[in-house]
């Protein structure tokens, strides 16, 4: 199951652990090369740090370059999920912090001549219970500024019963974007290193053991999506789910939808269009369960292949995939300090949106390692020097060392 966006990237050979020894000492290891992890690294590597990023396997081989890849602050129902368990402030800084991060990427993406799409995104119901759903989504996406909409229209070829929308989000090719971000690291002067697990981290030493041999740094950042690191019950704070997705090519690409769509109703389907050789292809995803909660993850991609023909017709399946993501149990992401005298940090907890959250985990983790006041995503992609942090993400981090 190679996803689409693997089978058109070109793996480099130049980032194997074999060609060059790791160094005895840096001063920031970075653990993992998918998106939180890489732009980290490159903010740190700008920010003046000689930085080492580790990778177990080869950029993009977890989550991030099995994604969907959509990079946008309408997340199907995720902000009125946050409201369930925490007051309007908790979602306002959510959002705040994910336009930093969705800022920092764009402005990335410009700079490095990433070619991205700007579309709507939409989160639409097929039921009643979808429509309430929608409607508090509403709610607490105006509450938190965004300038959302609803809509009768669609592209789909289906009825829905309602539909919210928010103009100009993006889209992406990950692994054209991850590339990307690797070799602005490594032509900064950092350096990248595939196929070095790292399996252990001193605790009151900074010390990063891994598959070939140890490092020495000052700080180490964990950015590997699953909390690797056995501390402080860490493993138990999220939970791992798995999706599916597939590329269809279709025998008219005008039926291709161009807005990216998510259902509030599951099974959950997303859907969105990417450019290819083939023309316009079809992207549709979903149907997501708990990792470990179903031994039939076949018929789980057959049922999105028969959904996808029901609506769309004679439609031919180019590649399929699957990847898993992890939810924190407050549905808020973590980047934390973990216990012990050593500097070791870690990100995760994106509930399957790291493509904002992950970037605004990177400015936060650039901010403990420099010891450096948090820029906005705006004024760092722009390469102006660090400035204040927003209230917003300073509010939000402080509530969640409080546990809220
Ligand atoms: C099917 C699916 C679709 C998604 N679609 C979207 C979307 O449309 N928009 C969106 O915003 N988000 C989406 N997400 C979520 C998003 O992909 C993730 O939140 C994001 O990619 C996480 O990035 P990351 O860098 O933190 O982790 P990852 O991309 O998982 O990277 C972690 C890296 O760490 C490496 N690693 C692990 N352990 C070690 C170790 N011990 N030593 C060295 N390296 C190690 C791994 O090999 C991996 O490369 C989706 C997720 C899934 C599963």
């Amino acid at each position: 199951m190679t996803s689409l966006w693997h089978a058109t990237h070109q793996p480099r050979a130049d980032r194997a652990h074999s060609l060059e020894p790791l160094p005895d000492r840096t001063d920031l290891v970075v653990v993992g090369a998918g998106i939180t992890g890489l732009t980290t690294a490159l903010l740190a590597r700008r920010a003046g740090l000689e930085v080492l990023l580790l990778e177990a396997r080869s950029i993009g081989a977890a989550a991030t370059g099995n994604s969907t890849a959509k990079v946008s602050l309408l997340q199907g129902t995720v902000l009125s999920g946050i409201r369930r368990h925490h007051d309007q402030e908790v979602v306002d800084a959510y959002v705040r912090s994910n336009t930093d991060g969705r800022d920092l990427l764009t402005g990335l993406m410009e700079e490095l001549g990433v070619s991205y799409q700007r579309e709507t995104a939409y989160t639409y119901a097929t039921t009643d219970q979808g429509l309430r759903s929608l409607e508090q989504e509403y709610a607490a996406a105006v509450g938190a500024g965004l300038p959302m909409r609803w809509t009768d229209r669609t592209e789909l070829p289906y009825d829905v019963a309602g539909t919210i929308a928010l103009d100009g989000q993006l889209q992406v090719h990950p692994m054209e974007l991850l590339e990307a971000l690797a070799s602005a690291f490594e032509d900064a002067g950092g350096r990248l290193v595939e196929g070095v697990r790292v399996v252990k981290v001193g605790k009151t030493e900074t010390v990063v053991h891994t598959t070939v041999g140890d490092v020495r740094a000052d700080k180490v950042v964990m950015t590997t999506g699953a909390p690797t690191l056995d501390r402080a019950g860490h493993f138990a704070r999220v939970v791992a789910a798995r999706s599916y997705a597939l590329s269809f090519a279709l025998p008219d690409e005008a039926a291709v939808p161009h807005g990216m769509y998510l259902s509030a109703d599951q099974p959950s389907r997303s859907i969105r269009w990417t450019p290819s050789e083939q023309g316009r292809l079809l992207l549709v995803g979903g149907n997501g369960h708990d990792v470990g909660r179903d031994g039939h993850t076949d018929r789980r991609v057959q049922q999105l292949v028969d959904w996808t023909r029901e609506h769309w017709g004679e439609v031919s399946l180019t590649h399929q995939w699957s990847a898993q993501d992890y939810t924190a149990e407050n549905l808020l992401p973590i980047v934390q300090k973990l216990p012990g005298g050593a500097e070791v940090w870690q990100a995760s907890g994106f509930q399957k949106w790291g493509f904002t959250n992950g970037p605004a985990s990177a400015l936060a983790l650039l901010a403990a390692v420099t010891g450096e006041p948090e820029p906005s995503g705006a004024a760092r992609s722009a390469g102006a020097s660090p400035e204040c942090a927003t209230s917003a993400t300073r509010r939000w981090r402080s509530r969640r060392s409080a546990g809220t």
